[in-house]
């Protein structure tokens, strides 16, 4: 039996062609490729500017040190991949650890009035598997407390809020274009804002503060992207609506047919929310179920169908952080239970059917 992969990245010969040149051509970091694409994804996702750097962790480590002073706290989610809450430690802050919501997995902002001081200066909520959070509650929030907000939408690429895309929000939005993600440069990232100023801080820390050869400004790292990637981005970019139209399709698939076994939550999306699916988490019932999450998820396994746990262990519960003793019970809670089947657009309404029944048949032998 073939097994359908949680994730697969399939090149094209366009997009191989197009890194070819660039290797032929000896030009091999930031060039017209990159610089291009940042114009263009920029574009695409309705921002001014747009910087692009080696890695989404590269985008939120560029924003956080043009937007903090040392020991300003950033509110962060638990569930999240760690760099959201690392990178602020690299930028001389501090993550101030919050918990979620349940049902839409996003930052919980009850829990983060409760944890604002005095040194809190920024928010840095994560549009999680490609679910949009909360945003005008979030803007309310952040205006109310005079915070700065750092958008991570690496997981994110595509989605719409209110029929806006989030990329165009305030005060910056971070993507990662790691080979999973919803369109790949390999390693690579963006960090995207309306503001000017802002981008012009995150292009001389992108780059040593060098505003000419050997002349530098300010202080910076090497974040660079190479060209390479910045013309296979270019070619990923012309597909990216219609690989969010297929991520959107397939949960749309799954959800009519697993919305409807017992003990089984389907993703829930927000009134007015363009979810683009760059992961599609159910939820386990564990009441109804014999079995725990893993081994459902290794049972899945003996079917055919390959999934993944995003996350098993929230960032508070992380050893990296545990000298901060944060609880988040809704995170703890839904990190014993979520699962990502595949939904990535390489699947075809046959594969996604026999996700659905083996899932289906999964639950069907473990309920008590
Ligand atoms: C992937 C990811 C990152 C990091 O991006 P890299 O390109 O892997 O460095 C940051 N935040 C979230 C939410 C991610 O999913």
């Amino acid at each position: 039996m073939k097994m359908i992969p949680v994730a697969s990245v399939k090149l094209t010969d366009a997009e191989i062609a197009a890194m070819e040149a660039v290797l032929r051509s000896g030009h091999l970091i930031s060039g017209e490729a990159v610089r291009t694409l940042e114009e263009r994804f920029a574009r695409q996702v309705g921002a001014a500017y747009g910087v692009a750097v080696s890695s989404g962790t590269a985008a939120l480590h560029v924003a956080y040190l043009a937007l903090l002073e040392p020991g300003d706290e950033v509110l962060v989610p638990v569930f999240t991949h760690i760099s959201t809450a690392s990178m602020v430690h690299f930028a001389g802050g501090k993550a101030v650890l919050c918990d979620v919501d349940r049902k839409t997995f996003t930052i919980s902002l009850e829990d983060a009035a409760r944890k604002v001081t005095g040194r809190t200066r920024a928010i840095a909520p994560v549009h999680l598997f490609g679910n949009a959070c909360d945003l005008e509650g979030i803007q309310r929030f952040a205006a109310e407390h005079n915070l700065k907000i750092v958008w991570d939408a690496a997981q994110a690429h595509g989605t719409r809020y209110d029929g806006r895309d989030i990329g165009s929000f305030a005060d910056c939005v971070t993507y990662s274009f790691y080979p999973t993600k919803n369109m790949t440069t390999g390693e690579g990232g963006m960090l995207v804002t309306n503001d000017e100023k802002l981008y012009e801080r995150g292009k001389l820390l992108r780059g040593h503060g060098q505003t000419r050869k050997y002349y530098h400004e300010s202080l910076g790292l090497n974040y660079r992207m190479m060209e390479v990637s910045g013309a296979l981005g270019l070619e990923q970019l012309k597909r990216l609506d219609e690989f969010i139209a297929r991520r959107r399709h397939n949960a749309d698939f799954l959800s009519k047919r697993l919305g409807k076994v017992e003990g089984v939550s389907v993703p829930f999306i927000p009134e007015g929310v363009e979810h683009s699916f760059h992961q599609y988490s159910i939820l386990l019932d564990l009441d109804r179920f014999k079995c725990s999450r893993d081994e459902f998820v290794a049972e899945l396994r003996t079917e055919g169908v390959e999934t993944a746990v995003h996350y098993p262990r929230p960032v508070n519960l992380q050893p990296a952080f545990a000298a901060d003793q944060v609880r988040a019970p809704n995170a703890e809670w839904l990190s014993e239970r979520i699962m990502s089947l595949p939904v990535h657009p390489a699947l075809t309404d046959a594969d996604l059917d026999r996700v659905c029944s083996a899932v289906a048949e999964v639950a069907r032998r473990n309920y008590r």
